[in-house]
């Protein structure tokens, strides 16, 4: 009996042992969360003439997208100033202000926050009712600039850490004096450095970055302690997600055109995600109305901006591209400065002019950047080869050469020597534009 009773026992305790183990694998502990994300908005706060995004649709996808997840959490990777008169004219700071209305969980900084001088970053951290974080953006004594690196966030039992980080470019993106004391340490050694003291705390490591493609890469395959990376900086998006191992990488499109939706089951105990899905919603004015609260504080500041900027100016008889475009700055700067030559970069010209009234408008959306006109003396040999576009000049005659004071501080020891400071570019071709006319 005494047998026979202790086999019973022993098959019982079997039993409860594979039940117990058959639990464990159907009941993994496995979590939902959603990520909603979106990159580079660049300040366009009005849907383009296309109907492709706008702030007040992009906050009605938000909200409806949040109401179909069981728990949400909503980033940005980045760059949300730069590109309209209200940014520029305002220094980005509408753009906080607006997009505290957009639900943003956290964020993190691009290399466009810093177009205003890094000053007004700290005013961006004051203005966002959201944490901004950025772990490798330090000064010579190690100290970050937006304070944090890291948030912790719980969503939905799972807590889930976002690191931020900024492309190592920022150096050729920014001016000396725009980055100040700033530079942006190396990504993957930042947050590899920053997993050991994570991994205790959080169910779930996302960097949130904004990157360049080969950053992402290399963050996605060398910290596989990293399960999710949301990025921004390139503006096209992707159309899959990036994948290394149980690994995911994500981004959209810039303007508002995309939201992200990244929907994760993530294995809490193995801190994995076990299932995902993701998809990109277009945001356009057809099928997203525009929040009214959105809608009200984005009519604020271009009503402000409105008075400023559409004002005729002048009239172009024709079509002008960005190339044309381009050599009326340079004449521009001609007339501002007296100078010899100008050189105006293209990828400083940021549109064309179509035919009609000229309004100030115009001007600001062909250049947002508020760069100012620098001119010198150079020998004709000294003079940058992309100044001279194919004109010759005696190597041994000095020249007044005219440029923008970003493209001085690239190069070098000859723009060192543009040191005399004309008038702001943008203002210089207003005035220009003013005194001229008519443009044919
Ligand atoms: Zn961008």
């Amino acid at each position: 009996m005494m047998g026979w009773g202790k086999r019973i026992l022993e098959s019982l305790i079997v039993a409860l042992a594979l039940a117990a183990a058959a639990c464990n694998i159907a009941g993994q502990d496995l979590r939902r969360i959603t990520i909603l994300h979106t990159n580079d908005l660049h300040a366009r706060f009005l849907p383009d003439e296309r109907g492709r995004g706008g702030f007040a649709q992009l906050a009605t996808a938000i909200r409806a997208e949040k109401a179909r997840s069981d728990a949400a959490l909503v980033l940005f990777a980045g760059d949300l100033v730069q590109g309209t008169p209200v940014s520029s004219i305002f220094q980005g700071v509408p753009c906080y202000e607006v997009a505290n209305l957009l639900g943003f969980d956290v964020a993190t900084l691009g290399n466009h926050e810093f177009d205003y001088g890094w000053e007004k970053i700290r005013e961006y951290l004051r203005v966002a009712r959201f944490p901004i974080v950025a772990a490798n953006v330090v000064d010579e004594a190690g100290t970050l600039l937006t304070g944090d690196g890291y948030v912790i966030r719980e969503v939905n039992g799972l807590r889930v850490a976002v690191i931020g980080v900024l492309t190592e470019t920022l150096p050729r993106l920014t001016m000396e004096r725009q980055r100040g004391p700033w530079r942006a340490a190396p990504v993957v050694e930042t947050v590899r450095n920053l997993v050991p003291m994570l991994r205790p705390r959080a169910d779930l490591i996302v960097v949130l970055g904004h990157l360049t493609g080969e950053e992402e890469e290399a963050l996605l395959r060398q910290v596989p302690e990293v399960s999710v990376i949301v990025t921004g900086h390139p503006h096209g998006g992707q159309d899959a997600v990036k994948e290394v191992e149980d690994r995911l990488l994500v981004k959209v499109e810039a303007y508002g055109r995309e939201l992200g939706r990244l929907d994760l089951e993530v294995d809490r105990r193995a801190r994995r995600i076990a299932a995902y899905q993701w998809r990109r919603i277009r945001i356009r004015s057809d099928e997203y109305a525009a929040a009214p609260d959105v809608a009200r504080l984005v009519e604020s500041w271009e009503a402000q901006v409105r008075t400023l900027v559409d004002v005729p100016i002048g009239v172009a008889e024709r079509d002008f591209d960005r190339r044309e475009v381009g050599a009326l700055i340079e004449a521009a700067m001609l007339e501002a400065t007296g100078a010899d030559l100008a050189y105006m970069n293209p990828g400083g010209v940021r549109d064309g002019l179509a035919k009609g009234t000229i309004l100030v408008r115009h001007i600001w959306n062909i250049m947002p950047f508020d760069n100012v006109i620098v001119y010198g003396e150079l020998a004709g040999a000294e003079i940058p080869v992309e100044a001279l576009r194919g004109r010759s000049v005696d190597p041994a005659r000095r020249y007044v050469l005219a440029t923008n004071n970003f493209i001085a501080e690239q190069w070098g020891a000859a723009g060192a020597r543009l040191d005399r400071q004309g008038p702001d570019v943008r203002e210089a071709v207003i005035d220009w534009v003013k005194r001229n006319k008519v443009l044919r």
